[in-house]
């Protein structure tokens, strides 16, 4: 299926485009701690602004459940565009202090062309999908452009009912430059990734990615595990992980997945020692031990040396690479070796590398190797939604039909 994208959108020149962006950021002291996301809408934002667009851009901003809350407010976003964009950004209080109408006649009388408004968010309609809040975004607007990756496999306002309202009423819906990559990336991955393929995947949960792990063993030629997920399959296989992470609840799971990648001659390598501690803390006395065997009261936290060579090794001969998830406790530093090697390893090898998931992605922000990989990617759970395959809501309607 074809995306729509800016390629499409025609003459846009007077025109008011309503973008919807992901500027989803960390905020620490009242201002933006990390503008990665806002950075990546950039290209999009100057395009159209190039091509004489005015624009009123929205997005969502953690979590107010649909009510106006004063630590969520959009101002350090809007700050922080007006440094990037170095020209005014014209602060919009809708959904929250404005009616639909005070604020379409703000946006109509704006003197800038680049107009954002609240947090999406302070709605409740927002996350209901509700038509009557797509018509009142609707009406700021000709045209209808969707940056929002991370925010792609939701199905919310902004990003279903708006565009499908928009499309219904003749006008058109696109996809922005970066919604674009992510979605040319993460699909080439799906549909025709270069052999080797090895996916390298880590973090806490393994019930958050066993749709991944499935979906990838169907796909890749390798499967690499690390992080706390790496235990559920060491134990469903018997061995000993002490006090590590385990969802018992999954064993099933997980060795339905793996007798599925076997079948196929996937390879699947899991850590082989690991550094345990008794304690997630950087005092804790801690020791290299072999995976399957770690002594009760003891938790593993981390890959070890040897599991960091082989993993290197796979690494080495790929030629496409798909990393998520830490392969440890990175955030403290006696723990933080294995997803530093690994990390290291994908950025200096050959193959086309995507990284995904924001503690992923925090990881290769502090290790400074942003720019020794092909693609980073800003949706967390969007990301692995797309390379299962599955239709997510704010892509979908994007395509041609
Ligand atoms: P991402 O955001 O990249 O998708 P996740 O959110 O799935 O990654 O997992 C990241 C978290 O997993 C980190 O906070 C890290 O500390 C934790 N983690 C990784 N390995 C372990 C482990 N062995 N034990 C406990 N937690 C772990
Ligand atoms: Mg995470």
């Amino acid at each position: 299926m074809r995306l729509r994208t800016l390629d499409d959108l025609g003459d846009v020149a007077g025109k008011t485009v309503f973008l919807r962006a992901d500027f989803n950021v960390p905020l620490e002291n009242g201002g933006v701690a990390d503008d990665a996301r806002i950075r990546a809408t950039l290209p999009t934002i100057t395009e159209l602004l190039d091509h004489n667009a005015s624009l009123v851009i929205a997005s969502h901003l953690g979590r107010p459940k649909g009510k106006v809350k004063e630590d969520l407010r959009m101002e350090p976003v809007a700050s922080r565009l007006r440094d990037l964009l170095d020209r005014e950004v014209e602060s919009v209080a809708f959904p929250g202090a404005l009616s639909a109408d005070a604020a379409a006649k703000q946006v109509e009388d704006a003197r800038s062309p680049v107009v954002l408004l609240e947090n999406l968010r302070f709605d409740s309609r927002e996350e209901a999908n509700d038509t009557t809040f797509a018509g009142e975004l609707a009406a700021f607007a000709d045209a209808y452009v969707d940056d929002a990756f991370g925010a792609a496999h939701r199905a919310h306002a902004s990003v279903s009912a708006l565009p499908e309202l928009m499309i219904a009423s003749g006008r058109p819906a696109v996809a922005g430059r970066l919604l674009q990559r992510e979605v040319e990336v993460l699909s080439g991955l799906l549909e025709h990734p270069e052999k080797p393929y090895v996916a390298v995947l880590g973090g806490a949960k393994i019930s958050d990615k066993l749709g991944t792990i499935s979906a990838l063993a169907a796909r890749a030629d390798a499967l690499l595990i690390g992080g706390a997920m790496a235990f559920t399959l060491i134990a469903a296989d018997g061995g000993q992980v002490g006090d590590s992470l385990v969802e018992p609840d999954r064993f099933d799971d997980v060795r339905r997945a793996r007798k599925q990648a076997e079948e196929r001659g996937v390879l699947i390598q899991l850590p082989k020692d690991v550094v345990a501690a008794a304690d997630v803390s950087v005092d804790a006395e801690r020791s290299t031990v072999p995976a399957d065997a770690i002594p009760k009261g003891r938790k593993g936290l981390d890959i070890g040396p040897r599991t960091v060579e082989e993993f290197a090794r796979t690494i080495a001969d790929a030629h496409t690479i798909l990393w998520n998830g830490p392969m440890g406790v990175f955030e403290l530093e006696p723990f933080s070796a294995g997803t530093r090697g690994v990390a290291t390893a994908i950025a200096g090898a050959k193959a086309f590398s995507v990284v995904g998931g924001g503690d992923s992605l925090l990881a290769v922000k502090r290790l400074g190797l942003e720019d020794s990989f092909d693609h980073l990617s800003t949706g967390g759970g969007a990301s692995l939604e797309l390379l299962e395959g599955k239709t997510l809501p704010g892509i979908e309607v994007l395509e041609e039909r």
